[in-house]
């Protein structure tokens, strides 16, 4: 900043003070707020965001949206943007956010040390650009009548041909098989993965279509033998009082995929703190607080999701029947990273 520009901003300032000087001298203090930008939206969000209000004192103003209404907003609203932290679902959907220029990094000592090192993105300054708070697990249901478990216990098998006319996927072009494929591409190569994919779309029972609800349903149905989730659609079906979900589920089976070999692919729900946040003091707070235990069993169980930090537990019986497994040791970062190569695989074996 040159001399003259900081003496305009230093006037523009003291003007700004003097006209709102009588509303300050009110209170103490000015009010602390942060403007939140959210793709998750739950029951337990009350408890969630009063528990920080109460430590912290700083209000949370929400906006809540769907991950690609939440990214166009923040679009169009560029630097002036008043978001302070962003919440998105999906290490492709974050790291895209990254790419768009949308976070600024956090150096925060705390998150670092509860927050698993592959489940964070790593800043290039040091600290990290968007941090994991809880992690979910892309499962392979099938049909118990159509298909043997012994199958379809891998990501791999389900591009086998003995697997011919059975698979059901939701579209090549979204973010959760975007991750699933460049995990796989971070864990087997490039030409092993395309190979994968091709054998995938030759196994297609029909064409890619509809969320991770409707492939759960289409193999209780029997229009699929085998298709993949998330695991908390699973437990939502699972955890459900209504009888026609529970008809649907006995003619479902679920398995941990790739357990003898690399683990089950995980994912993340995550945020970091926006690029022009107006108060990145309380962003960092914020973030800083979700990590804490009570606010992440607040975030995981919300969503049916497991907590990203290790050590905390939560009481969810859907997540109990599931039972533990094997996780993928890949990193999130990577997955993002290799999100483009992915849908360039995709594209290739006419994954559509
Ligand atoms: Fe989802």
């Amino acid at each position: 900043m040159n001399k003259q520009l900081v003496l305009n901003t230093l006037a523009a300032g003291l003007l700004s003070l003097m006209t709102v000087g009588g509303a300050l001298a009110q209170s103490a203090k000015p009010a602390q707020e942060l403007n939140l930008y959210s793709a998750r939206h739950y029951q337990t969000d009350e408890l969630l965001y009063a528990g920080f209000t109460k430590q912290t004192g700083i209000k949370i103003n929400r906006i809540e949206a769907s991950d690609n209404a939440l990214i166009e907003r923040l679009k169009s609203e560029g630097a002036k943007s008043p978001a302070d932290v962003i919440l998105l679902v999906d290490a492709a959907r974050l790291w895209r956010a990254e790419k768009d220029g949308m976070f600024q990094p956090i150096q925060s000592a705390f998150i670092d040390e509860r927050i698993p090192e592959n489940l964070r993105a790593k800043a290039d300054g040091g600290g990290n650009t968007w941090v994991g708070y809880s992690t979910r697990a892309r499962v392979i249901v099938y049909n118990k009548a159509r298909v043997k478990p012994e199958n379809v216990t891998t990501y791999e098998k389900l591009a086998d041909p003995i697997n011919k006319g059975q698979v059901c996927t939701r579209s090549g072009s979204h973010p959760y098989m975007l991750s699933l494929v460049g995990a796989m591409i971070d864990r087997r190569g490039e030409a092993a993965t395309e190979a994968w994919a091709k054998g995938m779309v030759a196994n297609q029972a029909r064409a890619p279509r509809g969320g991770d609800t409707d492939q759960i349903k289409a193999v209780a149905a029997g229009e699929c033998g085998v298709a993949l989730t998330n695991s908390y659609y699973l437990v939502r079906l699972m955890r459900s009082t209504k009888p026609e979900d529970q008809a649907l589920m006995a003619k479902v089976g679920f398995l941990w995929p790739n357990q003898a070999t690399s683990g089950t692919h995980i994912n993340i729900a995550g945020g970091g703190i926006a690029k022009n946040a107006p108060h990145p003091e309380a962003a960092k707070k914020f973030l800083e607080y979700l990590a804490t235990d009570a606010a992440q069993a607040y975030f995981a169980d919300g969503n049916n999701e497991w907590p990203a930090v290790v050590s905390v537990k939560v009481e969810n019986p859907g997540l109990k029947q599931l039972g533990a497994f094997k996780v993928e040791d890949v990193s999130v970062a990577a997955m993002g990273r290799n999100q483009i190569a992915a849908q360039k695989i995709l594209d290739r074996a006419r994954f559509k």
